[in-house]
């Protein structure tokens, strides 16, 4: 038996051993917080800058940048433009102007679209209007206040020469569009009509009734059907780009020079040469599968770009748009968008008590029901300047803290009213159905609710992506001839876009920005003759796209494309959605990456290959959607502040609205492929504002 003294000096051992590891433990987590912020500051140290001088900015005042850009740019002359093609890929508002312009210019164009006809690509379903400084109003609009508030809507986080370049043109678009034959609203006295969109004191927006992207890709359209009449353009409708060619030339320096594109009725895969790739392929909104994008947007043309070099910035700037109808069910496939020119009449609000927004979600009593002092029109109340008509993310992120706090509208409790009695009482029925007629009959349709008798339902929903392949301010990849426009391309709108931006960035890129910055790439390949698309690179991209698709038709799982991809949207949704944290985001990677190894082992693709395929469609595009998914998350959780669409929770001010750090992410946040599961690099340039000065995005006052 023990005696007593031992049985002390081995309680004493054993306390001292516990006390002996808990120190070691200590020792061991400091030491392990040492070397993670000595790596973080190393990999900071160690990450690759890109320079104005890399960016192609030019030198000199704001307002002169473009103008001396374009006095100096090289050109290529009437005789070589014949000898030289360009295939642009999309035929948006951002693919059908370029291809136009540059085949009027003279170039031989080679148009690509996955739909049946360049008209029913996504461009068309744009709503609301289209920007410009012209000041017809009278309000006060110039090109600087154009830049300012695109900008500030931006959040701070976009190019201050490519902002104020889009202003310049903005209004030149205006006027190719009239000339076109665009039937903009006009008013009594025959001049262009304007309404307010958000973000802006002024009324700067061009519309056509709801249709606005409609009309002016019909006005786009015919200038590119006139250039394919004269046999300028050659249109491949029905045709999906797969992969980009890359061709080294005599100093080794890789270089677009075509793509592999699967004819989407007979399965064949095919390869076509140019001088100069193009893509405007637009938003990858879609990777959250329920989106107000259309049912065919997709990232996979950006994803091809990514592989093969070029840049991807931002990725997590994604818009979320505060005015669509709220999601109905678990079968649904598309989210619809209501315009934000509602938002010109129609005033937001939600129920001041619970108990009313509890029966308003037990479906006793509507909105019409609850009396005027008892409704909290939210936006109004918190931001008196700028009242329903707030930027989106601050728009969306109002409606979700009201959700968040209960007071919901319907029976999901993720819904805020819409409401325009007001407006019906000011102006009349006759004059609201004038301006917004189809818009109304649109919600009818979906909800069955007549919104000139109950206020309109709306919630958030995924809308557009700022994020997107990097681009100088040529609009040219870090890819020596590939080029990125519209939508898919990252420039101009920062962290947030203002609405009616993103037709005016479109068509600004296509009409008037890459027509001239294409030559000075061009001014240099004139001694480049057509290549043969039997080149040993030509047959390495294709058989690499053919081995995909081979290895995607012999999985023969047991989910559907769509089961897959509505399961990364949830993650998306849920992780790297309206509100981020970095613990969310750690967790959503894994999720992502466990989705990926779904797909690749499990995914049932019917049919053949060579031919009709929707469902290989899709897979091809949820493959890089997954991809996306991921580095958006990443780029998120790099990201530690919030800035517009960007929202990490562990950075707001105490009233809930975005805090910056300027002081660490003034940056372009840009990514860079390392290899198929390697984390990808980052590369950061620096957003260094010599002309507007950064302050916190204030619409209160
Ligand atoms: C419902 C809705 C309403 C909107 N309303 C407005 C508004 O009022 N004002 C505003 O400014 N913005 C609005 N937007 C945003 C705006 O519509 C888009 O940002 C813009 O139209 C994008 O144009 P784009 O030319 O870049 O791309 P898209 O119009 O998306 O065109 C992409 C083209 O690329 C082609 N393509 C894609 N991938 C491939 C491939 N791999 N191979 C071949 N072809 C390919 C497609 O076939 C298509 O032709 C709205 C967006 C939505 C969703």
């Amino acid at each position: 038996m023990a005696t007593k003294k031992e049985e002390l000096k081995e309680a004493a051992v054993k306390a001292a051993k516990k006390v002996a590891v808990k120190a070691a433990k200590a020792a061991v987590e400091a030491a392990e917080v040492v070397v993670e912020k000595a790596a973080k500051a190393m990999k900071e140290a160690a990450t690759p800058v890109i320079t104005p001088e890399m960016a192609k900015i030019p030198a000199g005042p704001l307002e002169l940048k473009w103008t001396n850009y374009k006095n100096h740019q090289k050109l290529v002359n009437p005789a070589n433009k014949r000898r030289l093609d360009i295939i642009v890929v999309g035929t948006g508002l951002a693919g059908a102007s370029a291809a136009a312009s540059l085949a009027e210019m003279g170039f031989n164009v080679l148009n690509f679209c996955i739909q049946d006809s360049p008209r029913r690509a996504h461009s068309i379903a744009a709503q609301g209007g289209i920007n410009a400084a012209k000041n017809y109003q009278n309000d006060g609009d110039s090109v600087y206040r154009l830049y300012y508030d695109t900008i500030k809507g931006g959040d701070y986080r976009a190019r201050e020469a490519n902002v104020y370049r889009l202003a310049e043109v903005s209004n030149n678009i205006i006027d190719q569009c009239v000339a076109q034959g665009v039937p903009f609203a006009r008013e009594y006295g025959g001049l262009l009509d304007n309404r307010s969109f958000g973000g802006a004191q002024v009324s700067r927006t061009f519309y056509a009734k709801g249709q606005t992207g409609q009309q002016l890709l019909l006005g786009a359209y015919s200038a590119l059907s006139r250039q394919i009449g004269k046999g300028k353009v050659k249109m491949y409708t029905r045709y999906e780009m797969l992969d980009i060619v890359l061709v080294k030339d005599e100093n080794g320096e890789q270089r677009a020079r075509g793509i592999i594109a699967r004819n989407l009725v007979t399965g064949r895969i095919e390869r076509f040469f140019a001088h100069a790739v193009v893509v405007g392929s637009g938003g990858y909104g879609n990777t959250f599968f329920l989106s107000t994008n259309a049912m065919a947007s997709n990232g996979s043309a950006a994803m091809q770009m990514y592989r093969h070099g070029a840049l991807f910035a931002n990725p997590c700037y994604a818009q979320i748009h505060p005015t669509c109808i709220p999601k109905h069910g678990d079968f649904q496939s598309k989210l619809t968008l209501m315009s934000e020119s509602l938002r010109n009449d129609g005033r937001i609000w939600v129920p001041k008590k619970l108990e009313d927004a509890k029966r308003l979600q037990a479906g006793e009593i509507k909105g019409r029901d609850i009396p005027e002092e008892d409704r909290d029109y939210y936006l109004e109340r918190r931001y008196p300047a700028f009242g329903n008509l707030v930027p989106r993310d601050v728009a969306s992120r109002a409606a979700k803290e009201r959700c968040d706090k209960g007071y919901g509208v319907n029976n999901t409790g993720l819904a805020v009213f819409l409401d325009f009695s007001d407006a019906i009482q000011r102006l009349g029925k006759d004059v609201v159905a004038q301006k917004y007629g189809n818009l109304f009959q649109m919600y009818e349709k979906i909800v069955d609710e007549n919104p000139y008798e109950n206020p309109m339902m709306i919630f958030p929903a995924i809308h557009y992506t700022m994020g997107g392949i990097w681009v100088d301010y040529e609009l040219q990849t870090t890819v020596k001839g590939l080029f990125c426009i519209g939508e898919a391309n990252f420039s101009d709108h920062g962290a947030n876009r203002l609405g009616a931006s993103a037709l005016m960035q479109g068509l600004a890129d296509g009409y008037f920005v890459l027509p001239y910055t294409i030559q000075n790439y061009l001014s240099d390949q004139i001694g480049v003759p057509r290549m043969s698309t039997d080149l040993p690179e030509f047959a390495e991209a294709e058989k690499a796209v053919q081995d995909k698709i081979d290895r995607l038709m012999a999985i023969k799982g047991n989910r559907s494309v769509d089961s897959i991809h509505k399961e990364l949207g949830l993650i998306m949704w849920d992780f790297v959605g309206m509100g981020r944290t970095a613990e969310g985001l750690k967790e959503g990677i894994k999720k992502i990456d466990a989705i990926k190894k779904e797909f690749w082992t499990n995914v049932y693709i019917p049919g053949e290959a060579n031919s009709l395929n929707n469902e290989l469609e899709k897979a091809l595009r949820l493959a890089d959607f997954i991809e996306i998914g991921r580095l958006m998350a990443v780029d998120a959780l790099h990201r530690e502040e919030s800035c517009g669409g960007h929202f990490r929770e562990e950075y707001q001010t105490p009233e809930g609205e975005a805090l910056r750090q300027d002081d660490k992410f003034a940056y372009v946040g840009c990514w860079k492929y390392m290899g198929e599961d390697q984390e990808p690099q980052l590369i950061k340039e620096p957003l260094d504002y010599e002309f507007t000065e950064r302050k916190t995005r204030n619409y209160k006052n």
